[in-house]
């Protein structure tokens, strides 16, 4: 008999499960605090009696995420490999802030949105993580760092928005006050713009920042570079945005990949900024990446503070991300999870 995924289920549901299985209702708390505190096994869940404590591994899992490889940078940044337990591998990036520490987990290994940019999509798709595993990767790091995480970004391997229910879960489980307790003010979700999924993602109306990769002012470019743009354009997507606002009374956060001769003129800044009138958005621009392949090159600190300029003089609030780990390939795009030599680890 397949086991059952304990650290997927919400708090109700191991209720109903324990009751069905003849336990008492106060162990589903017990069990769920001891699984949201990030012990990998029913062993370790020393206040349960060893018979129940076997009882309940034969029936159910805890899916494991195991730090293969870790490369640490001169920042602090710390750019994990970690080990699933069918054998996949995925990156977080845990990052240190002075407001605290942050993580950058991924949801899915690979990625089926293949922006031109962008390294994960190079290695294709495999499959969905379950909410178990988005939340070991911010447990196993912590754990593995010896600190306390205070905010999350979905900003790493794979589309968030195409694990959507996943996702969902993960969210109310991250939060939950008997588990992280990470509050939703704390959690940001990066999407490419997966239009539907934030029409209903602003329905629920939770305190989430909404980050949208935008990189491009049209659909001449942004459909260039990201296919995903192909099946809902600028103009849709913007209007989801607007939508997500007016619901959550949140802020957009746009990123803006800035590619030198591609996205990165003054006009593209004037457009943007003309397109973004009267949202209450935030731009976040990047210079791209180094991704093999790719043949893009960063833009020049020049063309970032006129873009900033430009925009700013149009009324769009706007500021140059720091870029952290870049000594260690942990930065934006540059997370690729297939485990091959060659990938930035050592040892
Ligand atoms: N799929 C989601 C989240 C993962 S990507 C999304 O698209 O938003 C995280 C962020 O890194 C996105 O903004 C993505 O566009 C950006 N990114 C990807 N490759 C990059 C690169 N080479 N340089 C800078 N940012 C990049």
């Amino acid at each position: 008999m397949e086991k059952t995924d304990i650290k997927s289920m919400t708090l109700d549901e191991i209720e109903k499960h324990f009751q069905s299985d003849g336990l008492q209702k106060f162990r589903a708390k017990q069990v769920f605090r001891w699984i949201h505190r990030g012990v990998g096994s029913f062993e370790e869940m020393t206040d349960l009696s060893k018979a129940l404590r076997i009882q309940l591994a034969q029936q159910y899992v805890i899916p494991p995420v195991k730090v293969l490889q870790k490369r640490v940078s001169r920042d602090g940044t710390i750019k994990y490999l970690f080990r699933l337990g069918d054998g996949e591998c995925i990156e977080s990036v845990l990052m240190c802030y002075h407001h605290g520490y942050s993580i950058c987990i991924s949801t899915q290994v690979g990625c089926k949105m293949n922006c031109s940019f962008c390294a994960t999509g190079q290695s294709g798709f495999s499959r969905n993580l379950c909410p178990a595993e988005m939340l070991g990767q911010i447990q196993t790091a912590q754990v593995d760092a010896g600190v306390r995480v205070s905010n999350v970004v979905l900003m790493g391997m794979g589309e968030p928005l195409d694990n959507y229910e996943n996702v969902l879960r993960f969210l109310e489980l991250v939060s939950h006050p008997e588990g992280m307790n990470i509050g939703m003010r704390h959690i940001s979700l990066s999407t490419c713009g997966i239009v539907d999924r934030i029409y209903e993602l602003a329905d629920r109306k939770l305190q989430l920042t909404l980050s949208v990769s935008l990189h491009a002012p049209n659909d001449e470019i942004r459909s260039r570079t990201m296919p995903v743009n192909r099946r809902w354009n600028v103009a849709q997507l913007l209007k989801a945005c607007r939508y997500y606002a007016k619901q959550t009374g949140r802020r957009i956060s746009f990123e803006y990949a800035m590619i030198g001769g591609v996205n990165d003129m003054e006009w593209c800044a004037r457009e943007l900024s003309r397109s973004l009138r009267g949202m209450p958005a935030h731009v976040n621009l990047i210079p791209v990446n180094d991704v093999t392949g790719t043949g893009y090159q960063k833009s020049s600190g020049e063309a970032l503070k006129r873009f900033v300029d430009v925009l700013e003089s149009g009324g769009c609030t706007a500021t140059v991300r720091r870029t952290l780990g870049s000594d260690i390939e942990a930065s934006c795009g540059q997370l690729r999870g297939k485990y091959k030599g060659g990938n930035g680890y050592e040892g």
